[in-house]
């Protein structure tokens, strides 16, 4: 601590020599005037010049008491003539109050602004806003008073030695502190409550003449034990930091203490320059804010004291030590900026640290701390030296204090012994602990005279490191002790060469200097508000900083600024970094960088040295920023420079060439390839590239191969880039013509498929084959051909014309290659069948191309979609094809003869089958039918007696529904037209036995019903007549479709399904057909009326009814017209005895001839059937005979359904002139004796 008076003045009494003396004084809130109680006048000090303002008088008698109020706005001042003043802060008084006594003391509330004045025998209390002074009776003279700092209490120091404690209103709080002495008790003239604003207990201060200081709580209890003090105190005063204590009284000084009461120092006494106190120090005001105070004294001196304390600290690395509040030490990790404070409660003198030691020096001891290790911030005492000495500085090792006083140097172990000391040629200005092993570190020394010495603490000669000629303020070796730096008294900053003492170098401005912990080559140093980072003999580089540099850590620089704060200024290290690699010292550049420099600076050390191929350097930069892509570089140049040498030229530049690639210098990088032989490397850079000109211009000695392959990788390049065309361009020209043709092909570019398929031969089987592909997909049938015909392949030919459907090309083709017969003919069969529904040509070339089942198969699949689609008039149709294609296949092929007749059979019932039921379904499905109810009775009749197997109705087709055919039957039968009711309840009736859908359970319901309404019989007129045994039928017949006497199968017309007047001969055996064919159509001998035309005439006349007459008689009535044919049946029917089977009758040649051609019909069925003649025993009614499927229909019937739908009925067959129509001509001779289906295909093939 150091002191200095500021002003010091003097007030004389009315002479110069009679003094007055000061009895009080105080600042204003502000530290703008100092006001003082000074004989009977209150004196204004200008507390900055110490002149004085104005001495107010308005005191008939000494002032003894001043205070300001702490909003400054007025002070007050009590004096022996009883009154209190208050006065303005201008000096103007405001009020006077007076007191049965002289006043002795003054306290203002900090917080309400009340006043109290304490006097003889009482206080008072007055607020400006109080109309009255309230006054308080106490026991004893008050000597002293204080508020605490909330203003909540007051205390009354008493001159009996009793402390009385009072709240705001004056009252008692009973808390009495009596101090010791009893009876002798002394007057408390100094008491004060502690300013602490944070504190949370009040502390009251108090000195009294038993040389005693003490602190009270609140309570009235002992803080600590009392301090001794060494003079009778008259006054106690906080610093309103709450920092010190400022006390005096008798021994003519005043004196610094801690706020605990540890002595610091004297602030004046009689040494005091200027001051010179020749009295006793009766008060003293602190200043607000500085650390300065007023004293006043008895022989009327006021001084303005300033007081300093020196910065108290030490560095070590990252590690700073400094004195704060004098009595603490903090440590302050720089970098972490963490912090540790060290309570010592008394003042410390020195600090220093080195390593895990800290040493801290009190009055009387060093307390040496260690860390609990080394990365803590913890320090816990290693040991305790007790020694009173006062040194100029001191340093802490690892096992040592050195202590410097002026020109002597000590070394003391921790235990306290002196081991070593040295004595030097002049005063110490500078030491530093430089490192070195334990025990025997080494300490740099600068002396005043501009020496540097070296001194180890083993060793009791200190090595002369250099002479300078000016004193050294600062000095620091680097960190290999390779170099010192110093700044002298003239600011200059030197480095020298410790070996050789040589000047390095200089650089100006300087007040400080610190070398970089972690690099040899780099320090840095402050002065003029700069800093400066120098690395090697580089210009320093340049920031803007004020204070001194202590310490250089890696990328931060640690720098004190006023009022010993410490900061650390983190600096960029790339300036030295970019310097040393423009010097491409790039090992230096590396170290440097380590210290802290951005990512850019990183990749741009990582840059150069890979361009210098300094691979080490550029791959530890590149880790830094984790640069995968120039890591895998350096590890592919590494790789390959086993075998390439880099320290080869060509090589050199090859990987130079690479690097620059890899930075996309591609021109550079080529550039360098070439120059190192290396074209094809520029060439693949510039192909990866999609470079393909550039390339180009390096393949000049490539072979064919390598340049089409450059080609080919910028054609797939254009591909990616959707330029289709250009790519397929380019990969034609590189001889990749598949990949050519399918970019055209994916894109349907037929022109230029065409344009190539030029090119193409048969060698070139692939591309032919895509071409075609492509063609057919494309529907280019003509390019798809030739494609096919340059391969050869006459398979695909073949195969494309069918599936293009182009028949007339797939014949011709076959003509030539009949070998292809069944790749064509099948398939177009197929097409006929499927697509075209010309089922006999179809058929015909299913034979030509031998696949005659899959005829089958493809009409069996036709017939079963008709079926499940209800389709049951194609159904029926299809049967019969199929029925047809079956006796086709008889004739063909012997070995199946009795297999495909059994189909034939059972397709013909089939075909029947469906047709028929087409009807039933339409009248059941749909509300109208064209069909009359009779046709639909018959139908339904005829179809019931196809279902017969075994008596009962069970063979029902897929499809066909014996509900459907029942319930028409029965709703037939029920029409009265009709009147089979009979029929009708046995339609019923088996209708109750069948399940029935839902639909039609109603008019099933009312028809079995109404059906009872009915006579139980069935109209005769509709029961079927055989025209062979000329016997009625029943409806419902056992046999079927038969006769039940003679067993004839009934002739139905197979349109109206009425039963035709036919009965069946054959010619009697050793007649062959033709014979046969020949004798019928012989006129036969005129005998009179044709008994069939008369018969015709009868029907015309009488109608049907006529023909139903005479059951059980011969037809006709004339004998005589009887024909021969009439009687032969009508002999055959009456010896006709119980037959089993049927036999149709056999006739003689004479019969034959007799037979009148228009009577006969002849079914000429297909081999291998044999034809059925049937004689028309009635000729009322003209009958066709299909020559198609050789069905009979009534002639009437047979226009209409040939003009509504163009062919027959049931076969679908055009009708023409081959139909034979009996009863208006013959067929006997009309037909040409060959399968009428045969003649389509003759004009093909
Ligand atoms: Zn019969
Ligand atoms: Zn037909």
């Amino acid at each position: 601590m150091k002191t200095a008076s500021v002003w010091c003045d003097i007030l004389t009494g009315k002479n110069e020599s009679s003094a007055k003396t000061v009895h009080d004084m105080c600042y204003s809130p502000d530290g703008a005037q100092v006001i003082v109680a000074a004989g009977n006048h209150v004196v204004i000090y200008d507390a900055i010049e110490g002149t004085v303002i104005n001495a107010l008088k308005g005191h008939k008698d000494t002032v003894y008491c001043v205070e300001y109020a702490k909003d400054g706005k007025r002070f007050a001042s009590g004096s022996a003539d009883k009154q209190v003043i208050i006065w303005s802060n201008k000096g103007e008084g405001i009020v006077k109050y007076p007191h049965n006594d002289s006043i002795q003391c003054l306290a203002y509330n900090p917080v309400t602004q009340q006043l109290a004045s304490g006097a003889i025998s009482d206080f008072a209390l007055w607020a400006p806003e109080a109309k009255n002074v309230t006054r308080n009776k106490v026991p004893a003279r008050i000597t002293s008073c204080s508020w605490t700092n909330d203003g909540q209490y007051l205390a009354l120091g008493l001159a009996t030695g009793v402390i009385s404690l009072r709240n705001k209103n004056g009252d008692d709080t009973k808390v009495k502190i009596e101090r010791p002495g009893g009876s002798s008790s002394l007057p408390i003239w100094a008491l004060q409550w502690s300013p602490a604003k944070d504190d949370s207990q009040d502390i009251l201060a108090v000195a009294d003449w038993n040389r005693k200081l003490s602190f009270y709580r609140l309570n009235g209890t002992s803080v600590s034990k009392d301090v001794d003090i060494r003079f009778d105190p008259l006054f106690l005063k906080f610093f309103a930091s709450n920092d010190f204590i400022v006390c005096g009284g008798s021994g003519n000084a005043v004196s610094l203490f801690t706020k605990e009461g540890k002595e610091i120092g004297v602030i004046a006494d009689s040494k005091t320059p200027n001051v010179l106190v020749d009295s006793w120090v009766t008060c003293c005001a602190p200043h607000p804010e500085e650390n300065a105070v007023v004293i006043g004294t008895a022989s009327g001196k006021v001084a303005k004291m300033a007081i300093t304390f020196s910065t108290v600290h030490g560095l070590y690395r990252e590690r700073y030590v400094y004195r704060v509040g004098v009595t603490d030490v903090i440590v302050q990790h720089l970098l972490t900026s963490d912090k540790v404070r060290i309570r010592c409660k008394e003042l410390i003198k020195k600090v220093a640290v080195y390593k895990n030691k800290l040493a801290i020096q009190l009055n009387s001891r060093i307390l040496i701390y260690e860390l609990n290790d080394a990365d803590s911030m913890t320090y816990r005492i290693h040991s305790m030296m007790h020694m009173n000495i006062d040194c100029n500085l001191l340093v802490v090792t690892c096992e040592h204090v050195i202590l410097c006083m002026e020109s002597k140097l000590q070394s003391i172990t921790f235990d306290g012994v002196t081991e070593r000391e040295w004595i030097l040629d002049s005063s110490i200005r500078y030491i530093k602990v430089i490192g070195g092993a334990k025990g025997r570190e080494g300490l740099l020394v600068a002396l005043s005279s501009g020496q540097v010495l070296l001194v180890y603490i083993d060793n009791p000669f200190p090595i002369s490191v250099l002479k300078h000629s000016l004193p050294i303020r600062c000095l620091d070796m680097s960190s290999q002790r390779k170099k010192i730096a110093i700044v002298d008294e003239e600011n200059m900053c030197l480095v020298f060469d410790v070996k050789t003492k040589e000047l390095l170098y200089q650089e100006p401005n300087a007040n400080s200097v610190a070398w970089n912990t972690h690099n040899e080559e780099m320090l840095c140093f402050s002065g003029k508000d700069t800093l400066n980072i120098k690395a090697s003999t580089f210009p320093a580089h340049q920031q803007k900083m004020s204070g001194y540099v202590v310490g250089f850590c890696g990328s931060n620089v640690f720098c004190l600024g006023s009022a010993s704060t410490m900061t650390s200024v983190e600096v960029p290290q790339s300036a030295a970094m970019y310097q040393y690699l423009e010097r491409k010292e790039f090992r230096s550049a590396y170290e440097v960088a380590c210290l802290g420099v951005t990512d850019t600076d990183w990749t741009n050390l990582g840059k150069q040295a890979l361009d210098a191929l300094q691979l080490e350097i550029a791959k530890q930069a590149f880790k830094k920023t984790r640069n995968l892509t120039m890591l895998e570089l350096i590890h592919s140049i590494e790789e390959r420079s086993r075998r390439n040498p880099i320290t080869e030229p060509n090589n050199q530049m090859m990987f130079q060439a690479d690097i620059a690639a890899y930075r996309g210098e591609f021109s550079n990088a080529a550039k360098m390839y070439r120059k190192a032989g290396q074209d094809n490397r520029a060439a693949t850079m510039y192909t990866d590239l999609r470079m393909f000109k550039e390339a180009q211009e390096f393949m000049g000695d490539s072979t064919e191969k390598e340049k089409k392959e450059l080609i080919s990788k910028q054609a797939e390049w254009a591909k990616t880039t959707n330029d289709a065309l250009t790519a397929a361009t380019m990969f034609w020209e590189a001889g990749q013509r598949l990949k050519a043709l399918e970019i055209y092909g994916e894109s349907r570019n037929y022109n230029e498929l065409q344009n190539k398929l030029i090119f193409l031969d048969k060698a070139d089987k692939n591309e032919l084959k895509l071409c075609s592909r492509y063609f057919k997909e494309g529907g280019q049938l003509a390019y798809a051909a030739e494609a096919y015909q340059k391969l050869g392949d006459k398979k695909g030919l073949v195969d494309l014309f069918v599936q293009f459907h182009s028949w007339e090309q797939a014949f011709e083709f076959v003509r030539n290659n009949p070998e292809f017969k069944e790749d064509v003919f099948f398939p177009y069969a197929k097409h006929l069948a499927e697509e075209q529904g010309d089922f006999e040509r179809a058929q015909e070339f299913f034979f030509k191309a031998g696949k005659e089942e899959e005829a089958g198969k493809v009409l069996e699949a036709l017939t079963k979609n008709a079926v499940d689609q209800n389709r049951f008039e194609d159904a029926g149709f299809f049967y019969w094809k199929l029925s047809a294609m079956c006796i086709k296949m008889a004739c063909t092929h012997g070995e199946k003869e009795q297999a495909m007749m059994s189909k034939y059979y059972s397709f013909q019932k089939l075909a029947t089958m469906y047709y028929t039921f087409h009807a039933v379904h339409r009248y059941t499905e749909e509300p109208f039918t064209s069909h009359l109810p009779e046709v639909l009775f018959s139908i339904c009749r005829f179809l019931l007696h196809s279902m017969l197997e075994k008596g009962h109705f069970s063979f029902v087709p897929k499809g066909i529904s014996k509900v459907a055919t029942f319930l028409t039957l029965a709703k037939q039968s029920s029409n009265p037209n009709i009147a089979a009711y009979k029929l009708a309840r046995q339609a019923y009736d088996n209708l109750q036995r069948l399940s029935v859908p839902v639909k039609h359970q109603e008019s099933i319901d009312i028809g079995t019903l109404s059906v009872k309404a009915k006579p139980c019989s069935d109209n005769a007129e509709v029961e079927p007549l055989c025209f062979r045994c000329l016997q009625k039928n029943p409806l419902l017949n056992r046999l079927g479709n038969s006769c039940v006497n003679c067993k004839q199968p009934f002739n139905f017309s197979f349109i109206g399904f009425e039963i035709l007047p036919l009965v069946e001969f054959v010619p009697e055996s050793g007649i062959s057909r033709d014979e046969a064919m020949q004798l019928i159509s012989l006129e036969p001998p005129k005998s009179g009326k044709k008994p069939n035309q008369d018969r015709d005439l009868i029907r015309q006349e009488n109608g049907y009814e006529q023909l139903r007459l005479g059951d059980d008689e011969p037809l006709g009535d004339e004998g005589d017209d009887e024909s021969a044919m009439e009687r032969l049946i009508n002999t055959e029917m009456m010896s006709l005895g119980a037959q089993d089977s049927y036999e149709a009758i056999r006739v003689s040649r004479d019969i034959l001839k007799s037979l009148e051609p228009t009577a006969v019909l002849v079914q000429k069925w297909d081999e291998p059937l044999q034809w059925q003649f049937h004689w028309m025993r009635l000729r009322t009614q003209p009958i066709t005979v299909c020559s198609s499927c050789q069905f009979m229909f009534l002639t009437d019937d047979w226009f209409l359904a040939s003009l509504s739908k163009g062919h027959c009925p049931f076969c679908r067959r055009t009708s023409s002139r081959n139909d034979h129509i009996a009863s208006t001509n013959s067929n006997l001779y009309v037909q040409n004796g060959l399968p009428s289906s045969n003649g389509y295909l003759n004009g093909i093939l």
